[in-house]
């Protein structure tokens, strides 16, 4: 992947943004970056970062070919953050759907600091 600006929309570039944790397995510090992470880990189709970053309780839930199939099948345009505390973020995910119809994810996640690591834990959507 050639270094380019980020997908989760900071303005940076891929390495200096989410490419640290995609590409050069650093922590994400703050549940926010992790959360334009794990936005930057389904535009380049990265199911395992997306799964490893879950917590380990809720990752029953998901499946690595769902995740891919979701990330795929959609055309990941923009991020965009409302608002985020320590632990949640708020934010609307816009894409375009198989069919080429523009779609907006909106979430308000919650996130959960262990062992020096953030996690993903769950969302509420509506
Ligand atoms: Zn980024």
């Amino acid at each position: 992947m050639e270094n380019s600006i980020c997908f989760c929309d900071t303005g940076l570039l891929f390495d200096d943004c989410c490419g640290l944790y995609l590409r050069n397995n650093q922590k994400a510090l703050s549940a926010l970056a992790l959360m334009r992470s794990r936005y930057s880990a389904y535009a380049t189709h990265n199911a395992d970062y997306l799964l490893e970053t879950t917590y380990i309780t809720e990752r029953k839930y998901y499946s690595k070919a769902e995740i891919l199939k979701w990330a795929t099948s959609n055309k990941w345009q923009k991020l965009e953050i409302l608002s985020f505390t320590e632990n949640t973020v708020e934010f609307k995910a816009y894409f375009l759907n198989a069919e080429n119809v523009p779609q907006i994810h909106y979430e308000f996640s919650t996130f959960k600091f262990e062992n020096g690591t953030w996690f993903y834990v769950d969302g509420k959507f509506e």
